[in-house]
């Protein structure tokens, strides 16, 4: 394998409305979608649809969102075998309401999400051992992403740890299994960063805390990393365009990065992020999450 995942599978299903409900009140909708998502079903996504062959550690309900995430997953080629069912919960859901103005309301039901044990962890060992890059979140169990990173380490399997959503606190040991610990603008500190000064200085002390890199997404603004080496601050600038949905914009980045730094290890790491920039910056000019990601073939040969 180049790229595993261990994380989540959250269904979206989203309804479009005139306005929000009142308590109580029952209204008609205009649209419905649903779609695959969750941070770890994307990321997984998000690198198979650049080439990486991929696989997927996580946990859905024996119902029929969960059957339909196997299916889609196998669309992708990307391996199943580890991707527990269980009738212990539904599969993870996020219903998501709409209004006319953009404004939404969400609610995230995690499920089977949270009954993926440490033990199933190292049940997938094997899968784990043989890839060259492991991605994991938070929208799984910290116990159940904390078995998966010390795993990862023990076989020298590069690790991307992507802290959302954004937690109060989280295990010390977690810092130095990752090797590339990568936050967003609000996750990287208690105060969400705007600047690329402020990034760069929020960056600098998980570097203590024991990550070998660290890289904050900044939307439209690129990225800063800093990594252990020098702890220079450096900022990748994403090209300009005109964004019409940026949501999981995070997950298709992070999913890029794995394909790179398994299937173009030698690359030096900015232009590794330089390239998952640009994977990003063109699924925030498209609709949707999973279907905004880019295949290998839509994008400038040059990138490969
Ligand atoms: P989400 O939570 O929606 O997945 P995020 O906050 O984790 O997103 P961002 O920092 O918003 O992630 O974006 C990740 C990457 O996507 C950026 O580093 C950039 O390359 C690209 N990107 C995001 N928004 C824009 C934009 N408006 N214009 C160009 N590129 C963008």
């Amino acid at each position: 394998m180049d790229v595993v995942v261990v994380g989540s599978c959250n269904v979206d299903l989203i309804s479009y409305i005139p306005k929000l409900p009142q308590k109580g009140e029952t209204i008609h909708g205009t649209k419905f979608k649903m779609g695959f998502g969750g941070k770890g079903a994307n990321q997984c996504v998000s690198s198979a649809k650049l080439g990486a062959k991929a696989a997927m550690v996580a946990k859905v309900g024996k119902d029929t969102y969960g059957k339909g995430f196997v299916e889609e997953f196998q669309r992708f080629k990307v391996n199943t075998d580890y991707i527990v069912s269980t009738d212990g919960a539904s599969t993870g859901v996020a219903p998501c309401l709409v209004d006319q103005n953009g404004s939404s309301a969400i609610i995230i039901v995690s499920g089977a999400n949270l009954l993926l044990t440490p033990q199933e962890i190292e049940q997938a060992e094997e899968v784990i051992k043989s890839s060259k890059v492991m991605i994991c979140q938070l929208e799984v169990t910290q116990e159940a992403t904390l078995a998966a990173l010390r795993i990862a380490k023990k076989h020298g399997v590069k690790t991307i740890f992507n802290p959302a959503p954004k937690l109060d606190s989280l295990p010390e040991e977690i810092y130095s299994l990752c090797d590339v610990f990568c936050p967003n603008e609000t996750e990287v500190s208690d105060t969400a960063v705007t600047t690329i000064e402020e990034a760069g200085a929020a960056a600098i002390p998980y570097l203590d805390k024991g990550c070998f890199t660290v890289i904050v997404t900044l939307g439209d603004k690129g990225c800063v990393y800093v990594t252990k080496d020098d702890r220079k601050v450096c900022h990748v600038a994403c090209d300009k365009v005109n964004a019409i949905d940026t949501t999981g914009a995070g997950d298709s980045f992070v999913g890029s990065l794995a394909y790179f730094m398994s299937c173009h290890a030698s690359l030096p790491l900015e232009e590794m992020i330089r390239r998952s920039c640009q994977v990003a910056t063109v699924s925030v000019q498209r609709e949707g999450t999973q279907t905004s990601y880019p295949y290998r073939n839509e994008l400038p040969p040059e990138l490969f």
